[in-house]
């Protein structure tokens, strides 16, 4: 039965099919499965509205109460993790253990600000001057709003909301109109944890609801993960309007494998860092850097045969390492940059391209694909692919890998694989890149700490989650107080310096 997904906005699920509406597929079975309501500008200013409406009651809800129904939320989400993963397979495409593990690193996020109390504690300096002290408190901002992309429907929502209630704020969700489902279902389960109405919404919708949230005066901030083009546009668009804007972009991470490395341990980390969930990660290592002819001989005669092994199908399949592609155009521009490597004189290794799955001859599936002898002037190594295809590029020492991953565009994550204490310290040290891994090939940070890339990767100040999403969330006051308790200073027109 075909499904109608809509919006959540006050506490109810509104809008009807009657108004613009975009389809929904199962990427595996390339079968339209239901439409998504495409939100109108009326409808997200009925959301705006709605949550303008309970920011000042949930502002003044205590940090131990909004903690309480965060908790029970985690509890309501541990019970239902599977019927969740069900739905992110059927509209993403990813194998069920994959969106399983999504769900999981969006729950450490709840957890991280189920401590809200604790977070929200602050800095008190007694006798600044006199008789006088000084406080600082981190208030909500009011209304605030994320933008999420398709590839982690549930984990990059619970990157900011989480956070974004724990200190007091409303949030509006526009999730992607790939693989809509999911925030509906995650704001239907915060209201049966206790939640308020209004204080989480959805709008479903394109860039006519983006756009709308982005212009709206009572939005106080925005949080966008998604494709560098559109991030670097909502960056420029919402802080044009007087929001705080955290942006954060595409991709391109480079793993480093150095001559002392234990090469099958690097292999391993490659084929599920580079292939794991289709390629459709930011964090997803696209580039492999061998360093010397041997290190790349050796990497190259191991990575082909499991390449080519790579078990490709259904994510409802236990059996399958990677489900297809999200979309059937996502597909065709990812066959699209093969086609180029080709035409550019990369060696082809394995071609994922001529795949067909009996059963699923519609589905956006596509295999595996290696390249070799890439240069740093192609486009498969110059642009973010999001796909299976993992490119090697040959360098003859440490600092021509270091100058390489330092010259790219992108600065979202990097990994080095090595024996040399040296080596990865002067790596870490010097890489100009937000998350760096040694020896770990997708070094995504845990909640209490905060993810973001650099460069063109992050457009804005604050990374997400841990403290830095605290700050992005809270607006910081500073109250200076005197009490009189027979301190006369008379008035004073000179700078007050204590
Ligand atoms: P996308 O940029 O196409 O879409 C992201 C969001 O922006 C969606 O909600 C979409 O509806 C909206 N959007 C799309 N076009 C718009 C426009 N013209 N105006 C206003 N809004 C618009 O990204 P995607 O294809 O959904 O996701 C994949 C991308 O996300 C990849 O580039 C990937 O690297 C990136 N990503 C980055 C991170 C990170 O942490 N840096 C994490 C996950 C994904």
């Amino acid at each position: 039965m075909s499904k109608f997904v809509s919006h959540f906005i006050g506490g109810q699920i509104v809008g009807s099919p009657a108004g613009r509406t975009a389809p929904i597929y199962n990427p595996a079975t390339g079968l339209e499965t239901g439409r998504v309501a495409l939100a109108s500008v009326e409808e997200v200013n009925a959301a705006v509205a709605a949550a303008a409406a309970a920011a000042p009651g949930w502002a003044d809800t205590t940090p131990l109460r909004r903690a309480r129904i965060l908790n029970r939320f985690l509890r309501i989400i541990e019970e239902r993790i599977d019927e969740l993963a069900a739905v992110i397979t059927d509209e993403h495409g990813k194998v069920l253990s994959d969106a399983i593990g999504e769900i999981q690193r969006g729950m450490e996020v709840v957890e991280f600000a189920t401590a809200a109390p604790q977070l929200l504690k602050s800095e008190m300096s007694e006798n600044v001057g006199k008789g006088v002290d000084s406080h600082a408190l981190r208030q909500p901002l009011g209304v605030v709003a994320g933008i999420t992309p398709f590839n982690f429907p549930a984990m990059v929502p619970m990157w900011m909301f989480p956070v974004a209630l724990a200190c007091g704020n409303c949030f509006i969700l526009k999730p992607s109109e790939r693989d809509p489902s999911v925030a509906v279902i995650l704001a239907g389960w915060l209201k049966e944890a206790g939640l308020p109405d209004g204080v989480f919404n959805v709008v479903q919708g394109d860039k006519e609801a983006v756009d709308a949230l982005l212009v709206h005066p009572e939005v106080q901030a925005v949080s966008f993960v998604g494709s560098t083009p559109i991030a670097r546009y909502i960056y420029e668009t919402s802080t044009a309007h007087g929001k705080r804007c955290q942006a954060l972009g595409g991709a391109k991470n480079h793993m480093v494998i150095m001559p002392d490395a234990d090469i099958d341990q690097a292999v391993d980390a490659l084929m599920g860092a580079a292939y794991g969930s289709a390629g459709e990660r930011c964090m997803a290592i696209s580039v492999a850097v061998p360093v010397g002819e041997g290190t790349a001989n050796a990497l190259v005669e191991k990575l082909v045969p499991r390449v080519r092994a790579l078990r490709v199908g259904p994510g409802t399949d236990p059996d399958s390492d990677m489900g297809p592609l999200v979309t059937r155009q996502h597909r065709h521009k990812v066959v699209s940059y093969i086609d180029q490597g080709v035409a550019a004189g990369a060696k082809l290794l394995v071609d994922g391209r001529s795949l067909r799955l009996q059963g699923y001859e519609e589905g956006y599936f596509l295999g595996g694909t290696l390249f070799d002898d890439v240069t740093p002037a192609m486009s498969i190594y110059l642009e973010e692919i999001f796909g299976p295809v993992l490119a090697v590029v040959r360098v003859p020492d440490y600092k021509t890998a270091a100058d390489l991953v330092n010259a790219h565009e992108f600065g979202n994550g990097t990994a080095i694989f090595t024996r040399d204490g040296d080596a990865a310290r002067e790596f870490s040290h010097r890489i100009k890149v937000g998350m760096v891994g040694v020896n770990v090939p997708i070094p995504v940070p845990m909640a209490f700490h905060s993810f973001g890339g650099w460069k063109a990767s992050l457009f804005g100040d604050h990374h997400m989650h841990g403290p830095e999403g605290v700050r992005f969330y809270t607006r910081l006051k500073t109250i200076t107080t005197r009490w009189p308790t027979g301190i006369r200073a008379g008035a004073e027109f000179a700078m007050p310096t204590m």
